[in-house]
């Protein structure tokens, strides 16, 4: 079978050999991490060199490091948790941001999905006490990256608490909690080359967390539960890759800005969201006019390439991106596919999108054209 062209990286980026690898080990450790006896603590031994290893990846101490079920519960625990009543929300933010409590509001963004830091001060006002500002460093859609010294310079200013989800950032591009100066920070394992189904939060010195996953205490009594041994081992093996791995990120960029100037090109009527705004090295999100994302993405699939239309990160849904219509997109909001590389993309996976919806777009200008001649 000839290779799928795998360009959803954004969605989930293959698990990389040695985290399966020492996954599998990590299988076969006997015991509970709370346990006392040797197996117990040779068990949470493996827990906490990954907690260092995850650490390390954003610049945290091991102690900040809370581990989760994935970036969704590490944004709920954080939004949830820190104890302030008035939610800021940037209008991008993920599902797992909007939707963690109800009556967040929303902070608008640019034409390139860069928030807007004047509307930003006026809802923060003169007292932040009582308020935590959610602000994304990376976006899934689009890869814009966000002013957050700034949104965190402004936040401080008047008291309020700031809560950045790096899930997409973390191990794309440099990621350094004091250096952002944020309070609350969320990663996934599963966008670094880790397992599905593993998280944390960072949480800053003294920020307050209450648990909402209450019962045997563990994680310092932020988030009770077993620990994910097998999950937590790959995530710390994954930040560790990501860790020692930064370079390699500028050959995918090449890839990701050949793939835009062959688009430009050949396909002059269509539009690179955010292409103005600092971006993820990964990540383009385009749209052909007139074209519902989801036929592109179905004809994609047919020849062999993997994207996503909108921002498809939970089962099969196709509902108009909110970040492009925040963005002000208009009907083209509903013509966009992002394309995501990732640490496997060739040269030759570019090719084949690229030969695959030019290829489309061509199509179906024949038929509009045979159609307006039979008419
Ligand atoms: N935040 C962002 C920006 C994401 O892109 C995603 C998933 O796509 C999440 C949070 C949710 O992470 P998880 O899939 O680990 O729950």
């Amino acid at each position: 079978m000839a290779r799928v062209a795998y360009l959803d990286h954004n969605a989930t980026t293959p698990v990389r050999p040695e985290v399966a690898r020492v996954m599998a080990d990590a299988l076969a450790v006997i015991g509970n991490p709370s346990s006392v006896h040797a197996y117990g603590r040779t068990a949470r031994r493996w827990i906490e060199e990954a907690r260092e290893r995850a650490a390390r990846l954003v610049g945290a101490l091991p102690e900040q490091v809370v581990f989760t079920s994935g970036g969704t519960e590490a944004n709920n625990l954080a939004i949830r948790g820190c104890g302030r009543e008035r939610i800021l929300v940037s209008a991008v933010e993920h599902d797992s941001v909007l939707g963690a409590v109800d009556g967040a509001e929303r902070i608008p963004v640019d034409g390139d999905g860069v928030v807007d830091l004047d509307a930003l001060e006026r809802m923060l006002g003169g007292d932040g006490s009582g308020t935590l500002v959610c602000m994304m460093l990376a976006n899934n859609e689009t890869g814009a990256i966000q002013p957050l010294r700034n949104v965190v310079e402004r936040a401080h200013g008047v008291g309020a608490l700031v809560h950045c989800d790096a899930v997409q950032a973390a191990g794309k591009i440099a990621v350094d909690v004091t250096a952002l100066g944020v309070d609350l920070l969320s990663l996934s394992a599963h966008k670094m080359g880790g397992p599905q189904g593993v998280g944390a939060l960072v949480v800053g010195d003294g920020v307050p967390l209450t648990a909402f996953l209450r019962g045997g205490g563990q994680e310092r009594r932020r988030r009770s539960g077993t620990e994910n041994l097998p999950g937590i081992t790959g995530f710390g093996r994954a930040a560790e890759s990501a860790f020692h791995g930064f370079e390699a990120w500028s050959e995918i960029e090449e890839l990701r800005d050949w793939l835009e100037r062959e688009v430009r090109g050949t396909v002059p009527e269509a539009r690179i969201f955010g292409e103005r705004a600092p971006r993820l090295p990964t990540t383009t999100c385009l749209s052909m006019p007139g074209v519902p994302g989801e036929t592109q993405v179905m004809a994609l699939d047919l020849a062999g390439v993997a994207v996503s239309a909108g921002s498809a990160c939970s089962s099969g849904k196709v509902a108009e991106s909110h970040v492009l219509s925040a963005m002000g997109a208009g009907s083209d909001a509903g013509c966009a596919i992002r394309v995501s590389l990732g640490w496997t993309t060739r040269a030759e996976d570019v090719d084949r999108f690229l030969e695959a919806w030019v290829g489309l777009r061509d199509r179906l200008r024949a038929r509009k054209r045979a159609a307006a001649t039979a008419a």
